[in-house]
């Protein structure tokens, strides 16, 4: 069955991807794309990079024109659904307008976790995911000398750089003993540390923070020992939530994500999710895994489609990621939880360019590579062909710039 009404919920990377992949597929049936930004779908990877350092557009982000909606006959409804009628097929809007579908595709991403702690919500204080967010924080720069970060994941140290290129005083802050802890090796922690030290920022490791200090609005940063970090504006950069709420109320499963199986399906046979809110049997792992990226977004997106239109699609795409801060683009093939040795090649204490390969039992599950390109091509190939190489095939294809060196490591 291609006809009949899909409603597709949240109109970000999934949303816009399965829309497009719907009508690739042969969808020829109604299509509506709600979301609750006053936005068409954009991308979101640069609202920390350029779009915050105020050298891209919004317009220059769109996903897709605004005729291209027209031209693939998808209506664009701007609301917030508030409610699933399984057994009635039928969504409900804020404004309590109510829509009928056929099938539904839930697309709902997420959200920033907050800081759970005293003066977490002082004006000045800000998340940052969606364009308002980078737009609010812009906005607050403008009077601003010193900027407090909270979190050195890839948002918190992505900010870190272009507020560093917008010659702000930036202080980043972690609980955790070292950077991007618990997405990479010691030593790809240790290179980006130094990064941003060369770059001016002052980086705190293993901090525990009491509160946020300020009346009218943010003025410092607390620590547990007393000391008080001075602050115009705080950024919070610890991690995302899914959002599963509208799932769960409407009784689909839900385990950290949207439950799906290998074909975008959730748990009623006429509701696909895909996005940073679902949660997937990935092949590469052998359990379910919730995933929040651009590619993730658009491989689910694609499968999803694929199955409202009764094709037998699954996903299967080796999982990967990008991280752009400075000069340096960090291209991450594969997963590699569970590691039990690291081989890096590159200069990890001066150089700029660095390519750390995850082993497990001797044999490569996943690669960083930081301004390595060829590496993480040839090394994302092979493991997408679910080749596994040994270290001795590394180091033959990795042609060091310098010897590689191994260390026994467990995954974080
Ligand atoms: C600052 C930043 C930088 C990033 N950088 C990178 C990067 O370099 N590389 C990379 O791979 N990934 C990056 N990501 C992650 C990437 O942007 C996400 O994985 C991607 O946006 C997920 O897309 P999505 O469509 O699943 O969800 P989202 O982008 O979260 O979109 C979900 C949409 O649904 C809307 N919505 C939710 N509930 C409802 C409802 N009930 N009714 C209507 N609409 C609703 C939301 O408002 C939102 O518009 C970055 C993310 C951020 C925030």
């Amino acid at each position: 069955m291609t006809s009949g009404r899909v409603i597709v919920v949240g109109a970000s990377h999934a949303g816009a991807q399965l829309c497009t992949s719907l009508r690739q597929e042969g969808w020829r049936g109604e299509i509506v794309l709600v979301g609750d930004e006053p936005v068409l779908p954009y991308h979101h990877p640069p609202l920390s990079k350029t779009f915050l350092a105020g050298s891209t557009g919004l317009d220059e982000l769109l996903i897709r024109t605004p005729a291209f909606y027209a031209t693939q006959d998808i209506r664009v409804r701007q609301g917030r659904i508030t409610a699933i009628d399984r057994a009635a097929r039928r969504v409900q809007f804020d404004d309590g307008e109510t829509l009928d579908y056929g099938k539904l595709a839930l697309c709902l991403g997420a959200r920033p976790r907050p800081l759970p702690l005293p003066g977490g919500d002082l004006p000045g204080v800000h998340a940052l995911r969606n364009a308002a967010d980078s737009l609010a924080i812009r906005a607050d720069l403008a009077s601003a000398r010193h900027v407090v970060i909270i979190g050195a994941g890839y948002i918190g140290l992505e900010t870190a750089a272009s507020l560093r290129g917008l010659g702000l005083a930036v202080t980043v802050l972690e609980t955790a003993e070292r950077v991007l802890q618990r997405v990479t090796a010691p030593a790809v922690s240790a290179f980006y540390a130094r990064v941003h030290r060369e770059h001016g920022v002052q980086l705190r490791t293993g901090v525990t923070i009491a509160a946020l200090t300020g009346t009218d609005r943010v003025r410092g940063v607390q620590l547990a020992d007393g000391e008080v970090i001075a602050a115009d504006v705080v950024i919070v950069g610890i991690g995302v939530l899914p959002n599963v709420e509208l799932a769960a109320a409407a009784g689909l499963a839900v385990d950290n994500g949207i439950v799906i199986d290998a074909h975008g399906l959730t748990s009623d046979a006429d509701i696909v999710a895909a996005g940073d809110c679902a949660s997937h049997p990935c092949p590469f792992s052998g359990r379910h895994l919730r995933l929040e990226s651009v590619p993730n977004a658009g491989e689910h997106a694609k499968v999803a489609a694929a199955t409202l239109c009764g094709k037998d699609k699954a996903i299967s795409a080796l999982p990967w990621f990008w991280s752009d801060q400075y000069d340096l683009k960090l291209q991450i093939a594969g997963l590699n939880t569970g590691y039990d040795e690291v081989m890096v090649v590159g200069d990890a204490e001066r150089g700029r360019s660095l390519t750390a390969c995850y082993l497990h039992a001797g044999r490569l599950i996943a690669a960083d590579c930081i301004n390595r390109p060829q590496d993480f091509l040839r090394l994302r190939k092979l493991l997408g062909d679910r080749q596994s190489p040994d270290r001795a095939a590394l180091e033959a294809l990795l042609s060091p710039s310098a010897a590689p060196v191994s260390a026994r490591e467990t995954a974080p």
